[in-house]
């Protein structure tokens, strides 16, 4: 019988291929500066808000009672903090990296510790100072949203007062001294997909970044597997994901381009 978790929850996840250990900083209520159309969050009850002693207690039980009864081929991946919102935002995260990094310490010396995150606050020094300590330090990989290559597709996508070109900026200037992973949502929206002018804006913004310095592991382009509760998104056709692959590739020489459709990676 497994402890019932509130703040973390193990997911099989695609991109991590394996398992991947969730991180809510935001169990009492949606907390975003996004309104993605895409998003996964349901609406939920709520329980009392995140305390850091309590994510302490349970990555304790986690690992002392349920992992040990995991099946062997499913390798613990990663500890991610991403949850019910913009980790970024809660005044919780610091104490929350330390967290997950003491129990990566501890009980999974070989996973990662990944941050997932829209990039809003990338460029505001006292958030990037604390996530830059944080990769020099243990390691934290920083998968970074760029939904779109132009104003109107990234309005489209993330329905926020966050300026576009403050997303872009925070990016470069974050990633130019720490490499991050960037990852795109494709996926179309009430029937309409990104169009060859946006992808094409997309691939040259990319080589633009690039080209001032901006450094990136990995570009992952991946779609929606799961359902939201909006329902006016939809995957894009796996073909049409390799083709923006191939373009964003012929841009961004050097910086492997990977292709997650609904079920999985896409060979290319
Ligand atoms: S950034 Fe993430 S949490 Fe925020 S609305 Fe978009 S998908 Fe949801």
């Amino acid at each position: 019988m497994f402890t019932p978790l509130e703040l973390i929850y193990p997911v099989v996840s695609r991109r991590a291929g394996g398992l991947s250990l969730g991180v809510d900083l935001f169990p009492d209520r949606k907390t975003c500066n996004f309104d993605c159309p895409y998003c996964e969050i349901f609406p939920f009850p709520g329980e009392p808000p995140f305390r850091p002693e309590d994510l302490d207690r349970e990555l304790a039980e986690f690992f002392e009672v349920d992992y040990p009864s995991f099946p062997p081929d499913l390798p613990l991946r990663d500890l991610t903090l991403s949850g019910s919102g913009e980790p970024t935002l809660s005044p919780h995260l610091g104490s929350a990296l330390a967290s997950i990094r003491t129990a990566r310490d501890r009980w999974a010396p070989g996973a990662d510790l990944v941050l997932i995150t829209n990039s809003t606050t990338l460029g505001h020094p006292e958030t990037a100072a604390l996530l830059g300590r944080c990769v020099d330090e243990a390691g934290l990989r920083i998968w970074a949203k760029l939904d779109g290559g132009n104003e109107e597709w990234y309005g489209r996508m993330s329905r926020s007062r966050v300026p576009f070109r403050d997303v872009v900026e925070g990016i470069l200037s974050f990633s130019s001294a720490h490499a991050v992973i960037v990852q795109t949502m494709l996926c179309t929206l009430d029937g309409r997909g990104p169009s060859d002018a946006d992808l094409a804006d997309y691939a040259g913004l990319v080589e633009d970044v690039l080209g001032r310095g901006a450094r990136f592991l990995e570009i992952h382009l991946y779609t929606q597997a799961r359902p939201s509760p909006e329902g006016r998104t939809s995957p894009l056709p796996e073909a049409d994901l390799s083709a923006a692959a191939d373009l964003v590739s012929r841009r961004a020489p050097g910086v492997p381009v990977r292709v997650f459709g609904r079920t999985g990676e896409l060979s290319r």
